[in-house]
């Protein structure tokens, strides 16, 4: 019989009522150090007390209003982005995959309204993830997340990741835009060299085509920047933001240079709680943290002791893992044993670590993850290694 939640996720055994910083507690009381952070949402852990003063204030005022009114969170939080990105504008939504959705939109409706209503092809890589929708499953084009769901939607076209030639090759004058991960996420973690994103900006300013960039993973710190196109020191036209944003609230927004988002006029889009009060409160009260230089400083900082400790896990332990990936605090390990086996031995050492695409463990903790912390992580996972090799 078939589950009461609809069965289209693998869930572990495991619940949980309680959540404290970098640490998650189950009924009984036992402690889960999260390497997950609800997959790269919980950016300042669980319940921050800045996070539950912001939502419980909000709470206490106004939860929702149409947008058919000011709403001064939003108004606030969108002149925070504006101010600390290449943004000259932003749309909230609920969620990354809502983000996916206005950016192809807002891309398309951008060559059309110049007259070129044929430049409809959005072009995306190997490996990517943008969501769960008909159009983000077109984006990223993979068996996996396609197969059953067709027809898909036209104009989306999958090259191999890294591949330069195929690029330069693939755009032409149907060319909208090219949608890229600077980190993929799902993907296992794989960094796109900060020269790669340069040549990619050059290319598409010398075509007209619009480069989106999805940042719902490794944007709003984490990469130790407060987004992680700024390593390459370029920008997109138009930026997909969600998960960290709203620190475990759902929000997401796409952000936007006046000309890309010139085709976008009343009435070409709309969310019924996009951009929402108690959201919006909530995000800059994210923000407001994590936008400072000092903590972005700190994630770096953190980064470096992560990545040297992982390093030595690599080295102690070559049946289980191969290498080190990533940028600030979201890292993987690339495993030489079962990715899915070293996140269940992890389970025994009650730590939470998230399985990804290419047999990668995602290590995405909270921002402010402390040292000690990062030491009795990396305790764990070395047991965890040790007691999978038991078995190999
Ligand atoms: C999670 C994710 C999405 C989809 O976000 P949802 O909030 O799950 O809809 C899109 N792009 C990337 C890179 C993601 O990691």
């Amino acid at each position: 019989m078939i589950s009461a939640v609809l069965p289209t996720y693998n869930r572990a055994p495991l619940a949980f009522v309680k959540g404290e910083g970098s640490w998650l507690i189950t009924q009984e009381g036992s402690r889960y150090l999260d390497l997950g952070a609800g997959i790269a949402v919980n950016a300042l852990g669980h319940a921050h007390p800045a996070l539950v003063a912001a939502l419980t204030e909000q709470a206490g005022q106004l939860w929702h209003v149409s947008n058919l009114y000011q709403i001064p969170q939003q108004q606030q939080l969108a002149e925070m982005l504006v101010d600390k990105t290449f943004a000259d504008t932003v749309f909230f939504t609920n969620s990354g995959t809502e983000a996916a959705e206005l950016a192809i939109k807002m891309a398309r409706k951008y060559h059309y309204e110049r007259g070129q209503a044929d430049r409809v092809q959005i072009l995306s890589f190997d490996g990517a993830f943008h969501g769960r929708s008909t159009g983000a499953i077109a984006a990223a084009g993979s068996e996996k997340m396609t197969k059953g769901f067709g027809p898909l939607m036209p104009g989306f076209r999958q090259l191999p990741w890294g591949d330069h030639a195929a690029l330069q090759a693939a755009i032409t004058d149907q060319t909208c835009a090219v949608i890229i991960e600077p980190i993929q996420g799902e993907g296992g973690i794989r960094v796109v060299p900060d020269q790669c994103l340069k040549g990619l900006r050059d290319l598409c300013d010398s075509t007209g085509t619009l480069l989106i960039f999805d940042e719902v993973q490794c944007g709003v710190g984490r990469s130790g920047k407060l987004f992680a196109h700024e390593w390459a020191g370029v920008t997109p036209d138009i930026m997909m933001v969600a998960k960290g944003i709203g620190g475990g609230f759902p929000l997401g927004a796409v952000l936007a240079t006046e000309a890309a988002a010139s085709g976008m006029v009343a009435g070409s889009h709309g969310s019924t709680y996009g951009g929402n009060p108690l959201g919006c409160a909530v995000g800059l009260a994210v923000l407001q943290i994590v936008a400072e230089d000092s903590f972005l400083d700190a994630v770096s900082q953190k980064s470096a002791q992560f990545r040297q400790g992982l390093e030595g896990l690599v080295a102690a332990h070559p049946q289980v893992f191969e290498a080190v990936r990533g940028q600030g605090l979201i890292l993987g390990l690339k495993c030489k044993a079962s990715n899915l086996d070293i996140v269940k031995a992890a389970y025994g050492e009650h730590l939470l670590t998230v399985p990804a695409a290419d047999n990668v463990i995602r290590l995405l903790p909270a921002l402010n993850i402390s040292a000690p912390e990062i030491t009795e992580a990396l305790a764990r996972l070395d047991r965890a290694a040790t007691a999978l090799e038991a078995t190999l």
